[in-house]
């Protein structure tokens, strides 16, 4: 009888653990062990409820030092944030990612340990009891430390290579369309001969982003994908039909005089807006109304986006590229880098645009003027994008009569409008569209969204594909794949 050396009867223990990012949309961090090897697939922060999100930060659900490298898909504080707590804990291996999301998250991890400490001093101040006393999470030198170990991995276009992680696995970006560098991970295991492919979205964009190119889909058999379910039960109108609308809110806000405040995050959806707003004027679909960026994070994001044009979608390239022109350069757009402009906006007047950061509104100067203007019968309140539980975004979203800005109770006058069309995330269609791409799938993974979203979207899925297996794991589940 041929005897067969050992190893051939044993096989790699593989299985996939969801810590974060499950039936919500904040703390992505999900963990694939390939044998002894534990791969992280992101490590963001949850955000919400100040004791709940606090509590969940500071403790990792797994040990740090025994996580050998982390993939990360890209610079959003939900997907990276977490990452200096990683590193303080003890991790030493490599952060994964590509060059633009490299050069992004150095500015959201400086942000995020400033607004930290500066969080933790307020809270402090006025809290007696020294038990009840927070730290912040990570400070200026943890971020330091995180950011020595990100290592850039070009996106497969680029180069056609694939990143070896260890013997066993190796990865390659695609396209994700989300956010400048976003990325989506194609992960294949071999053992013994045999190989099988896992795709990782991270958070997918769309097609009809103006700025980036569309999402890619992998060209391999998948075995496992994991992908988020932000829009899963929603479909976006066509964005021209947003954009239209948004055309017309601006002619009528010129006639009124009116100033419309726009929340966005710093990162993506204020660049996409600056576009948009640009195209149009030069279209002269909409007079050269002032636009006001007020928000220096967005200021150093938008100087990452001119150091990668390699990273923009042709359309660019017929809008802005090949005429020369630059995007973020315009004669009424103003970058307001210091406080003390961002106040005197507040005593000009009308008409004008002001996007400033955050999207949610949890933080930043975007309370000033929301503050300052809320109260006005003749502003408007432009949200572009996805407002999560419990913040003051989905309270005005909402329709809520007073909103708390700052501690105190403010009526809401100003008319309060949504346009989802212009989020950086996929709909329900653009979600089906990519699960349907990836060839002989056979487990689905649904994460980053609510519950109404996620179970809508593997209802669909599951009607588009019978034989899918289809999960949502809850937090800290276990699959062995
Ligand atoms: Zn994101």
């Amino acid at each position: 009888m041929l005897e067969l050396p050992l190893k051939n009867f044993l096989f790699i223990i593989m299985n996939l653990t969801f810590y974060g990012a499950t039936e919500n949309v904040t703390g992505s961090k999900h963990l694939l062990q390939v044998g002894d090897f534990k791969l992280l697939l992101d490590c963001g922060v949850f955000q919400g409820r100040r004791s709940e999100a606090n509590e969940k930060n500071r403790n990792l659900p797994f040990v740090a030092s025994e996580i050998d490298a982390v993939i990360l898909s890209h610079a959003h504080l939900d997907h990276s944030g977490a990452l200096p707590i990683l590193v303080k804990n003890g991790f030493v291996g490599k952060i994964y990612c590509t060059s633009a999301t490299k050069e992004i998250v150095k500015y959201i991890l400086q942000d995020s340990a400033e607004l930290q400490q500066q969080d933790a001093k307020y809270f402090n101040k006025h809290v007696l009891n020294d038990l009840k006393k927070i730290e912040a999470l990570y400070d200026k030198e943890d971020v330091k430390k995180t950011l020595e170990k990100l290592t850039v991995v070009p996106y497969y276009r680029e180069k056609s290579i694939w990143q070896t992680a260890n013997e066993n696995i190796r990865f390659k970006f695609l396209d994700a369309g989300h956010i400048l560098g976003s990325a989506i991970t194609v992960i294949e295991v071999t053992e013994n001969g045999k190989t099988k492919n896992m795709v990782y979205t991270g958070d997918l964009g769309r097609n009809e982003s103006h700025i980036l190119k569309s999402p890619e889909f992998p060209t391999e058999n998948i075995d496992n994908l994991i992908i988020e379910s932000t829009y899963g039960n929603k479909i976006h109108r066509p964005i021209i039909e947003a954009e239209k609308e948004l055309q017309e809110l601006i002619n009528f806000a010129v006639v009124k005089k009116s100033k419309i405040i726009v929340p966005a995050f710093a990162l993506g959806r204020t660049q996409e807006l600056i576009y948009i707003l640009h195209n149009l004027i030069n279209k002269k679909l909409i007079p050269n109304i002032k636009i006001f960026i007020d928000s220096p994070m967005a200021i150093n994001i938008t100087e990452v986006f001119d150091g990668h044009e390699k990273d923009f979608d042709f359309e660019w390239w017929q809008d802005f590229g090949k005429k020369n022109i630059d995007v973020f350069t315009a004669q009424n757009l103003y970058f307001t880098k210091f406080s003390q402009k961002s106040q005197e906006i507040n005593n000009m007047e009308g008409p004008m645009i002001i996007i400033s950061a955050s999207g949610m509104c949890e933080g930043g100067r975007i309370l000033h003027h929301l503050k300052n203007n809320i109260g006005s019968g003749n502003n408007v309140v432009l949200l572009t994008g996805y407002q999560a539980e419990n913040t003051l975004g989905r309270r005005l979203r909402d329709g809520n009569k007073f909103v708390k800005i700052f501690g105190q109770n403010y009526p809401v006058q100003a008319k309060v409008l949504s346009l989802d069309e212009l989020s950086a995330h996929a709909d329900q269609t653009g979600l089906l569209n990519y699960i349907g791409n990836c060839k002989n799938l056979k487990n689905l993974f649904l994460v980053h969204g609510e519950k109404n979203s996620l179970n809508e979207l593997a209802k669909k899925a599951k009607e588009m594909n019978n034989s899918l297996s289809i999960d949502i794991p809850v937090s800290s589940q276990e699959f062995d794949i």
